[in-house]
């Protein structure tokens, strides 16, 4: 019997290297998710999640 594989290239060692330099949290300073072109105020993952319940909960 004969097994045909498609012969897929394997891409080349992925580079982990830290990218496009990220901005700085307004609140802790962690580098966030937002590049440092992004406009307006930049909040970590964690800052921005405090930040959304606390308008949640206003009123
Ligand atoms: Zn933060």
């Amino acid at each position: 019997m004969d097994d045909v594989y498609c012969e897929t290239t394997a891409p080349g060692p992925a580079t982990e290297d830290a990218g496009p330099p990220y901005a700085e949290c307004v609140l802790c300073r962690k580098p966030t998710e937002h590049p440092e072109s992004t406009k307006g105020s930049t909040l970590c993952p964690v800052c921005a999640w405090q930040e959304a319940g606390r308008t949640a909960c206003s009123g």
